[in-house]
């Protein structure tokens, strides 16, 4: 059985020791990804392997596998995002380091010593989230083409709707 994953570490010594890990995490666990969801239950599977490559670079590899619940930005109902994502990162203490890194790594910017590697699991699913999600077209509660007839009227509305529940509650009273 692989180690339990540390609250905090050192991820350079991480990967000078070769260290591996692997686990699970409650997305209600995750407190900058969960106001981004519907629902926050759940849970995320993940594997992170510390290591050197060939040139003796320090080498984090991840993978992160989850179910996302969104707001679709198009009828606003809520919509499952299968995620399974793999990332290659190398710490780095500047961006200048980040700069010459080859491909496929991606720059860990460490400010600090110490790190939450759970954080390197969280920013992945973060980053798995589409600046618009939206249900495939099938699926969406907004009937799609309407929606192409008047994308604009569309949007507008939506970016009404704040102001719409005013005059509602104005009404009210
Ligand atoms: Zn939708």
């Amino acid at each position: 059985m692989l180690p339990q994953l540390p609250e905090q570490a050192d991820p350079r010594r991480l990967c000078e020791q070769g260290k591996r890990f692997e686990g699970r995490v409650a997305l209600n666990k995750l407190t900058r990804l969960a106001p981004l969801l519907t629902s926050s239950e759940g849970e995320a599977a993940f594997q992170l392997a510390f290591d050197q490559d060939e040139q003796g670079r320090l080498r984090i590899r991840g993978h992160v596998v989850a179910d996302l619940q969104l707001r679709c930005q198009r009828c606003m109902e809520s919509m499952r995002l299968p995620v399974d994502m793999a990332f290659v990162l190398s710490p780095v203490s500047g961006m200048r380091e980040a700069e010459m890194l080859p491909e496929p790594y991606d720059p860990l910017l460490l400010e600090e010593r110490l790190l939450h590697p759970m954080d390197l699991v969280e920013d992945e699913l973060i980053l798995a989230i589409p600046p618009a999600p939206r249900h495939a077209a099938t699926e969406c509660a907004v009937d799609l083409e309407q929606y192409r007839g008047a994308p604009e009227a569309v949007e507008s509305a939506q970016r009404e709707n704040p102001f719409a529940a005013l005059k509602q509650l104005k009404r009210d009273h």
